[in-house]
């Protein structure tokens, strides 16, 4: 398992998915999604300059804090979080919480982050794949829960992010993709104080090609860079 030589290998499937779409690759950030990868391998891959990464289970990203605290690198939260849960992330040196999907969690959070007089920087994750396995708010109500979290001043909306659709039929998943961008041109559209929406957070190992065409900023890689996961 040769971590650097598959962060090459994503860099150029990258640089090759930009190619097709005529993107710049300076526009898409590898966030390495690290769930069940010990510290020790997550080094080797910041040590290789990338600087961005993600835990999706706050038990996990507790464990590692410590060890990772030392390096210069930003950490994002990408799973479910639980309103109890809240201020164990916010202790663990978290920039930026992805998985915002609704209301209650957004208040809970602003109350914890306007005790402490912070603030945090937080996507809006969308299901866009209308799987009932999938956490997000759907994409009908994206707007509404954006314009109604945009009044709690402490969170910081900056993305959107979402899971694609699990499938080999890649037209079903790229439909997911355009749905994300087209709910960000709308929200853009209606130029809401305090929801300037510049990322995009999809793809991942077996999409992320697609999400890239679609108009991805960040995709999340885990397996192809760290392997399986057992
Ligand atoms: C695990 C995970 C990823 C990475 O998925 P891979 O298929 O391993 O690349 C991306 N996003 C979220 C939310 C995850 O939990």
């Amino acid at each position: 398992m040769d971590i650097i030589n598959n962060l090459k290998i994503i860099q150029n499937r990258i640089d090759q998915a930009c190619a097709k779409s005529g993107r710049n690759p300076s526009e898409v950030k590898l966030l390495l999604a690290t769930k069940t990868v010990s510290p020790e391998r997550i080094k080797i891959a910041l040590d290789a300059g990338y600087t961005l990464i993600a835990e999706n289970r706050v038990q996990e990203l507790k464990e590692k804090y410590n060890e990772l605290k030392n390096s210069t690198h930003s950490s994002h939260f990408i799973g479910h979080l639980q309103t109890n849960k809240i201020k164990d992330v916010l202790k663990c040196g978290v920039s930026c919480i992805q998985s915002v999907d609704r209301y209650d969690l957004a208040e809970k959070l602003h109350q914890k982050l306007q005790s402490e007089g912070k603030t945090i920087d937080i996507f809006i994750q969308v299901n866009t794949s209308g799987e009932e396995s999938k956490f997000g708010v759907s994409p009908e109500n994206a707007i509404e829960l954006t314009k109604k979290i945009a009044l709690l001043n402490t969170l910081k909306i900056k993305g959107l992010m979402t899971i694609g659709l699990f499938s080999d039929e890649m037209e079903k998943v790229r439909l997911c993709f355009q749905t994300l961008k087209r709910i960000q041109l709308e929200i853009n559209e209606l130029q809401i104080e305090n929801a300037h929406i510049s990322e995009l957070s999809m793809g991942m190992s077996g999409d992320l090609e697609i999400a890239i065409e679609e108009g991805a900023t960040i995709i999340r890689v885990g397996t192809d860079i760290f392997g399986r996961r057992l």
